[in-house]
């Protein structure tokens, strides 16, 4: 039996009991990136968000179909694809592969469907044909509009109050700002003869960019779903316009009971965004020196609703508590010779951390407080080790793998850490000779050589052995 969750849901502004439609499979949904450019470590926060989202409802005993969407068309995609005089796939392949590359960097877990915008062109069309069925379009300049003021449910997710609103006001942009109450585009005349578009049914053009989600849930799940999640920018109009065009659409399903979203990562207090400028990605905190791992443990140990302001300093932290959970493991590894469980703990101290641990999960995802639960283990495990013979070290060695299915953070192999740190190194200084900063793959042969590492530079790549 899966154990009770609650979730703050956004659209009824309050902490509720999760109830899935079908206990043994949760559909989740979240926004995924428009791959264009490297993302940045605030996109990152909401990707690590829907990884924490994860792994807790598995570690409490659900099963789980989840679906992030590539937004492979939107309005800098098209921009840029024709300045640089390639099709949008050519432009777009490249960063969908460095999405999934910063991905596995993280140690993200895999979900089960990751479909493209530019794949779900049919599921679109379908929504619009119903949409119109159902008197919500009207035609401007050859391109569709959904028209607000015929869904009486606007605003219901943002809380806006719709009746003031002029309707007929539009926007056709995939950028916007927060005050834009207006119908928006569902399928857009092209502007530009070289702009990749479809012929269709509903005429020349190509979809606007809040189409898609909707129709990638109704293309994977048939129907509305138990969770969809975006960072908290999304929230309006972009989640506000997904539940007009699907309910609009399919006015006798809800589209999503729980509706969960991610607070910013700030720099300096402001949001961390590519428009701002105050932005770094992944590569360039790898090539500072800092590490995937506690870039990790920075990401998730705040509280998703929690604004985080991003800091060197903060790392700095990170890697310092995460060094601590992993020399108090080491020190249990090292009595039991590095050997590791392999069944259920049953030392009443253990199951208690271990309880209080998953239950803070289960309150709305309380990474903070199951971190806190860790310390605290910490504490009194470095406290009473002298006294532990092999059972009690196995035993104890238990709890930290539970919560390193959250963490995906630490080390329980002697050799694995190592070779894992001499194959992240070697990554990083390919990486930065590729980008011609031999500066810093110099660091990086030296650190290896320190380390006794050597290595060798094949035809087939870089391979290396010991001293
Ligand atoms: P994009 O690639 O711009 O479509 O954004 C991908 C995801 O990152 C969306 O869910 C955004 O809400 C989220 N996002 C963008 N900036 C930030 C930030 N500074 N902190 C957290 N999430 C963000
Ligand atoms: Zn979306």
């Amino acid at each position: 039996m899966p154990r009770e969750v609650k979730f703050y849901n956004s659209i009824s502004s309050r902490k509720e009991v999760f109830t899935p439609k079908n206990p043994n499979e949760v559909s989740i949904y979240s926004c995924g990136p428009t791959v264009y450019n490297f993302a940045h470590i605030g996109n990152l926060r909401s990707f690590l968000f829907v990884d924490v989202l994860r792994r807790s409802l598995k570690l409490l005993g659900y099963t789980l179909n989840q679906t992030m969407n590539i937004t492979d068309i939107d309005d800098k995609i098209i921009r840029e694809s024709i300045q640089k005089n390639i099709s949008i796939e050519e432009f777009t392949d490249p960063w969908t592969k460095e999405f999934f590359k910063d991905l596995d960097t993280m140690n993200v877990e895999r979900l089960e469907h990751y479909p493209k915008a530019t794949d779900s062109v049919d599921e679109m069309l379908e929504i619009i044909d119903k949409l119109k069925l159902n008197g919500l379009v009207y035609e401007k300049e050859s391109s569709l509009y959904f028209s607000i003021s015929g869904f009486e449910k606007y605003g219901r997710l943002s809380k806006l109050d719709i009746s003031g609103i002029q309707t007929g006001t539009r926007y056709d942009t995939d950028e916007y700002t927060k005050e834009d109450v207006r119908d928006f585009v569902l399928w857009k005349a092209p502007k530009d003869e070289k702009e990749r578009s479809w012929d269709t049914r509903h005429g020349h053009g190509r979809p606007g960019w809040h189409l898609e989600c909707s129709a990638m849930i109704r293309k994977i799940y048939s129907s509305g779903i138990d969770i969809h999640t975006g960072g908290i920018d999304l929230l309006f109009p972009h989640h506000e316009n997904e539940i007009a065009q699907t309910e609009g659409a399919y006015p006798e399903e809800t589209f999503v009971n729980y509706w969960l979203h991610c607070e910013h990562l700030l720099v300096d207090g402001q949001k961390m965004s590519k428009s701002l400028g105050n932005f770094y990605t992944l590569r360039d905190l790898l090539n500072k020196g800092l590490s995937p791992k506690s870039i990790r443990y920075l990401l998730i140990s705040s509280h998703y609703r929690s604004k985080l302001n991003f800091s060197f300093e903060s790392v700095e932290n990170s890697k310092k508590s995460l060094a601590r959970i992993q020399n108090c493991l080491d020190k249990l590894l090292s009595i039991t010779n590095y050997e590791i469980p392999n069944k259920k703990a049953t030392n009443e101290n253990i199951l208690k951390f271990e309880e209080e641990f998953l239950e803070s999960l289960s309150d709305d995802l309380n990474t903070p407080k199951a971190l806190g639960i860790v310390f605290e283990a910490v504490k009194t495990i470095n406290s009473e080790i002298e006294n532990y013979d092999k059972d009690l070290a196995l035993e104890t060695i238990q709890f930290f793998v539970t919560i390193d299915k959250l963490l995906s953070c630490l080390e329980f192999s002697a050799t694995d850490s190592i070779d894992e740190k001499v194959e992240d190194l070697i990554r990083r200084r390919a990486e930065a000779k590729k980008e011609k900063n031999f500066a810093l793959a110099d660091n990086i042969r030296q650190e290896l050589t320190d380390m006794g590492i050597i290595l060798e530079d094949t035809k087939t790549g870089v391979s290396w052995k010991r001293k």
